[in-house]
């Protein structure tokens, strides 16, 4: 007899699964904050059972069972109780990132904070997810079925569409105000800056930059200039308004 067959004729069980805090945004309105009875058959995991609700793993904090603490590979049992809460906010790894294809915006608002991303419009789902575990990069999408792969160890699903609220979200969600360090990376490709002496770029610049500015920044990787004109002032004003 196969697994499936086994499965198949293994008796029902039914857990009861209540999800806290900010995991309630994955659920249904009227399932918010209410005990949900979850039927099924055979050896599942909490994890299994959580993300089959809509919660992806990396959204998951504590688990417990029974009052028990438990984890998400422990095996549900018939009649369990499990109570799953939210990754509390902080960063357990280095803040560095990988976004999903349609968070272009997104990924030039970390980097013009000085985070590290990792984003071109054309990766796949799969390439999207090895680049977070080989790289230990924290995987930014609003597709929970990308967050739920398994080897997504660290991830959050942004929950606006607003480039400017994801932003803040993600700030919040990993504590990253202390972290901060503007105007040090390439907002094309994600290089760090050098210092350039003027001299060197003078023959790139617009004449009404060479009049006015004399500190000047070069991406290495991609000869991208920069310099604190009318749009570092901008950038500025935003990143106080978040901060
Ligand atoms: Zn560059």
């Amino acid at each position: 007899m196969d697994d499936q067959c086994k499965e198949y004729n293994s008796p029902m069980s039914t857990a009861q699964f209540l999800f806290l805090g900010k995991l309630q945004d994955f659920l249904p309105k009227d399932q918010r904050g209410q005990t949900i009875g979850v039927e099924f058959r055979g050896r599942q995991s909490i994890k299994h059972l959580a993300e089959s609700l809509g919660v992806p793993h990396p959204e998951i904090g504590q688990v417990q069972v029974n009052g028990q603490e438990g984890t998400l590979s422990t095996i549900t049992q018939d009649g369990d109780r499990i109570d799953v809460h939210p990754v509390p906010n902080g960063c357990p790894i280095e803040p560095r990132f990988v976004l999903d294809n349609h968070l272009g915006r997104l990924s030039a608002y970390l980097r013009m904070l000085g985070f590290d991303c990792l984003y071109h419009n054309d990766y796949q789902d799969e390439e999207l997810a090895e680049a977070a575990q080989q790289e230990e990069r924290i995987l930014l999408s609003r597709d929970r079925r990308l967050l739920m792969r398994k080897a997504v160890m660290h991830g959050y699903c942004l929950r606006s569409l607003d480039s400017l609220e994801q932003l803040s979200e993600v700030i919040r969600r990993f504590d990253l105000t202390s972290r901060i360090t503007p105007f040090h990376r390439c907002l094309r490709c994600n290089h760090p800056l050098e210092p350039v002496a003027k001299e060197a770029v003078l023959d790139r610049l617009e004449p009404l930059t060479k009049l006015y500015f004399d500190e000047f920044q070069i991406c290495p990787a991609c000869g991208q200039i920069y310099w604190k004109g009318s749009h570092y002032e901008k950038m500025r004003h935003l990143i106080e308004e978040i901060i």
